[in-house]
């Protein structure tokens, strides 16, 4: 398998942010171009608005909006201001950095792929996955595209973590034992709850272990790091509120939609925390193999958890039989692979 280097995305930036900059109007035209790159296309498609890039991009590098750009740095935009300010101080050596990733792809390329796959069984998957640099956020993302904030560029480990962690995501995805679109309208948020703490769960043990507990510099803010830790030690307690919450499902008069909203409330930060707990503990119970045998079930990722505690010498919360039946049933309703 080859992986795609497509760095379009954060080249059209560039050629925006110096137009803005001296004061040239930027056409239609070249905002087109910059969101007809692979990266912008899917990030507008799936979660961005146009209007706010526009906005953003022309506040931070329009020396004419300078005061504007000072009220806006406290609004729900701000947040991002004040990174494309970074941006704007370190994009030259981004794009050194790029050149340098460019120039060593085959070496690094392997290396995503091999610790992508280190948590997937053998497969044959897509030929050609392609890993979209552009300027949005602090992150990543797993989409069709794999999408990585040029910020991550500054070190090959921390490029090389952040992508793997993403194209686990998008291999993993290609193997999912349901279809995203079968589910429920009431039932959507619950299952994307189960196969977030599941798919993120592994997934932060190709970076997070890196970023969060591991030396290597991190793009991420420092207060999430703060906030992942904390979580991750609350995982106990917040296995015994998910456990009792899931137990509500299976009194059948109850508002599925609403019990979906409490499981999202419930589980902080997407899954990240309390899968990287979760998963902590399969692997260190040595239940590896059988976690990469049914990487494509979220559903059967917490009876693999009870497993775990099973055999864990500290005893540890884990879920109830009634929790497990209601997640049995979703599974036998949704997965197309029922063993
Ligand atoms: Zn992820």
């Amino acid at each position: 398998m080859h992986l795609k280097l497509d760095i379009s995305g954060f080249e059209k930036f560039l050629e925006i942010a110096e137009k803005l900059e001296k004061g040239k109007v930027v056409s239609e035209k070249s905002w087109n171009d910059l969101f007809d790159t692979p990266g912008y296309r899917i990030l507008i498609d799936k979660e961005y608005n146009r209007d706010f890039f526009v906005k953003a991009f022309t506040l931070t590098f329009n020396p004419e909006l300078k005061e504007k750009l000072q009220e806006e740095l406290d609004s729900s935009i701000g947040r991002y201001l004040k990174y494309y300010l970074e941006v704007k101080e370190k994009r030259k050596n981004y794009t050194n950095d790029l050149r340098v990733i460019k120039e060593n792809w085959k070496i690094i390329e392997g290396n995503i792929f091999s610790r992508a796959t280190s948590f997937l069984p053998d497969h044959e998957y897509e030929e050609e996955p392609v890993i979209s640099v552009v300027i949005f956020d602090t992150d990543a993302r797993g989409y069709d595209n794999i999408i990585v904030d040029a910020c991550f560029t500054e070190s090959f480990e921390s490029f090389v973590s952040i992508a793997s962690h993403e194209l686990f995501h998008h291999l993993r995805n290609q193997l999912l034992c349901y279809d995203k679109d079968e589910i429920k309208e009431e039932e959507k948020a619950i299952v994307q709850v189960i196969n977030q703490i599941h798919s993120e769960g592994i997934a932060d043990h190709i970076d997070k272990d890196y970023f969060i507990y591991g030396n290597i510099k991190t793009p991420f803010p420092e207060e999430y790091v703060k906030r992942f830790k904390k979580y991750v030690n609350e995982s106990p307690d917040i296995i015994k509120k998910l456990d009792s919450k899931l137990q509500e499902l299976s009194d059948d008069s109850k508002d599925k939609g609403s019990i979906g909203k409490d499981l999202k409330k419930i589980v902080p930060i997407s899954g990240h925390p309390l899968g990287y707990y979760m998963t902590s503990l399969i692997i260190k119970n040595a239940l590896v193999d059988k976690l990469i045998k049914n990487v494509e079930n979220p559903f059967s990722f917490f009876a693999l958890y009870n497993e775990a505690v099973d055999r864990d010498k500290e005893a540890k919360f884990n879920f109830s039989k009634e929790s497990l039946l209601v997640i049995k049933s979703i599974e036998k309703k949704y997965s197309q692979k029922i063993k």
